[in-house]
């Protein structure tokens, strides 16, 4: 990218999440000045860093997948990630855990694997391995191939139609699984996934089984420091580069020539001009508030609110008195339903009564992240999002956290109460008002196989030809290598644009 000559052009993205501060690397590597505008005082977006009393606690993305997507960014600048985060192998990648006390360590050993699978159903043995060759197969298929390259035209999605059909796509992740293995709560371990990225395992198309596969092929990280860690490495590569990061700069409008997008302006007057403008923040936000007023965003906005969105998250940072290096860094703590339970956290109207909870204990990896001897934790139970169920999270927020709390205390951290030291929560509502998130969704639209790859907004607007989307609201979706994914499809659309002008 460094030896193409230099578009005398600039850019500015809106939003700092994951999938903006790759876009704008990629950008200012290709020799496009780059301002990057962020709404809130600290760089991530959903990667938020909060400091409580000596703590500190990841707000969300903890399993780092793909190092390579990240190491790309650096090789694209011309540094090594290296000299600017480092990331640590986790093992095992998760901790998954039942009620009726079984647990599974999914390892990335395959003998270990065998044992597990062997001891609780020596059928699966076999259905395993033609699982793993089927995730391996999408792998290539939908992360590989297609997982970076823009769909902009209809076409581009017929191109891709025979392998789908072939890996048929059109099946669920959990019917695919199924086909290959009996046991139920194996079916669980090898389904579950999908939820990382808010796609629901009975609805999302099998394609996204090739998490199995990517997760076994380079393994799970986690930066040291945190999360936080990975995102003030971005920052500093692209301050190095030459890039600005403008913090408290909320974007109220995206200002338009006929159909062009000639800048952007903020909440606080500040106006940034731009050649291309690149937008990380919520597609619906995008379309109805920054382009409010224009005929593009109204039609759009509309189009997109018809969509279905993906669950949302109520989450809980908490720290603790006590290391508890017992408790694995990543442990998914599976209720007493699974099927019937997801299909109320995507469905329902109501908060379920029950829930199924993924518990974080960075200090298992990287004690820095608490006092010295003490723990920092989250645990999340996914929720449905503000346009499914009407709950009142000012007066539920509290009970649910209390409820979940004692869970946690009765089945996996006897005596959390007393050591507990602090807590914050973070609802539907949050997602909202903090990240401008669509019906408060932690993931944006469901990804259905109708709202993937051509069916997803698409990384360049149709009709304001400068405009372009990163970030989960676009192809190829959420989730950490999603959204880099997105950054480099879209960076490649803005680099060609920006030389061709
Ligand atoms: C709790 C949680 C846990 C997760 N765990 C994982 C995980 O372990 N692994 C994984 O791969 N993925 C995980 N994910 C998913 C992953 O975090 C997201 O898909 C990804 O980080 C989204 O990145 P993004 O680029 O779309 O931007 P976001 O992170 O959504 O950032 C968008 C940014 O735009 C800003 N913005 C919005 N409006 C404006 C405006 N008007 N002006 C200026 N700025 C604006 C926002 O403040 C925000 O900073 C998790 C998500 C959550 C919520």
């Amino acid at each position: 990218m460094l030896d193409r000559p230099t578009p005398k052009k600039r850019a500015v993205v809106i939003g700092a999440g994951f999938g903006g501060l790759a876009l704008a690397i990629r950008l200012q590597s290709a020799g496009i000045a780059t301002t990057l505008l962020e709404r809130r005082d600290k760089p991530g977006g959903r990667a938020y860093v909060y400091e409580d009393g000596g703590f500190t606690f990841d707000a969300g993305p903890t399993v780092i997948t793909d190092p390579s997507a990240l190491e790309e960014l650096w090789t694209a600048a011309g540094r090594r990630m290296a000299d600017y985060v480092e990331l640590l192998p986790v093992s095992p990648f998760y901790r998954l855990c039942w009620e009726d006390g079984y647990s599974f360590d999914y390892v990335n050993d395959q003998a270990e694997l065998d044992r597990q699978i062997g001891a609780k159903n020596g059928r699966d043995l076999a259905g395993y391995r033609r699982f793993l060759d089927y995730s391996k197969a999408v792998f290539e298929e939908g992360y590989v191939k297609l997982g970076t390259v823009p769909f902009l035209q209809f076409r581009d999605m017929v191109r891709a139609g025979p392998a789908l059909a072939r890996l048929q796509a059109w099946k669920s992740v959990y019917a695919k699984v199924a086909e290959f293995i009996e046991d139920d709560q194996l079916r669980q371990a090898f389904s579950f996934h999908s939820l990382l990225v808010g796609g629901n395992p009975f609805a999302t198309s099998s394609i996204y089984a090739l998490i199995h596969a990517l997760e076994r092929k380079w393994g799970v990280f986690f930066p040291r420091g945190g999360t936080g860690a990975l995102v003030r490495g971005m920052v500093r590569l692209f301050e190095d580069l030459g890039g600005q990061v403008e913090l408290d700069a909320d974007v109220e409008r995206i200002e338009t020539a006929s159909t062009r997008a000639t800048g952007v302006v903020c909440k606080d007057g500040r106006r940034f001009d731009a050649d291309l403008v690149a937008s990380n923040a919520d597609v619906v936000h995008t379309y109805e508030a920054l382009l409010g007023g224009t005929k593009r965003g109204a039609a759009e906005a509309k189009r997109l609110k018809g969509r279905k969105f993906s669950m949302s998250l109520f989450v809980i940072y908490f720290g603790l008195r006590r290391h508890r290096p017992e408790i694995m860094h990543h442990t998914v703590c599976f209720g007493a339903r699974y099927r019937d339970l997801i299909a109320e956290i995507f469905n329902g109207n109501t908060l379920p009564r029950d829930f199924s909870l993924y518990l974080h204990n960075p200090c298992a990896t990287d004690p820095s992240l608490a006092p010295p001897g003490m723990g920092s934790f989250y645990v999340l139970a996914p929720v449905p999002h503000l346009g499914n169920a009407a709950i009142d999270w000012e007066r539920e927020g509290p009970l649910y956290r209390d409820r979940i709390l004692a869970y946690l205390e009765k089945h996996y951290i006897p005596g959390l109460a007393e050591d507990l030291v602090t807590s914050r929560i973070f609802t539907p509502i949050d997602f909202k008002s903090e990240l401008n998130a669509h019906l408060g969704s932690a993931f944006s639209l469901d990804p259905v196989l109708t709202q993937s790859a051509w069916f997803r907004p698409h990384n360049r607007d149709a009709e304001i030809g400068n405009l372009y989307i990163v970030g989960a609201g676009t192809h190829p979706g959420a989730g950490v290598p999603g959204v880099v994914g997105s950054a480099k499809a879209t960076a490649g659309l803005m680099i060609e644009d920006a030389l061709h002008e």
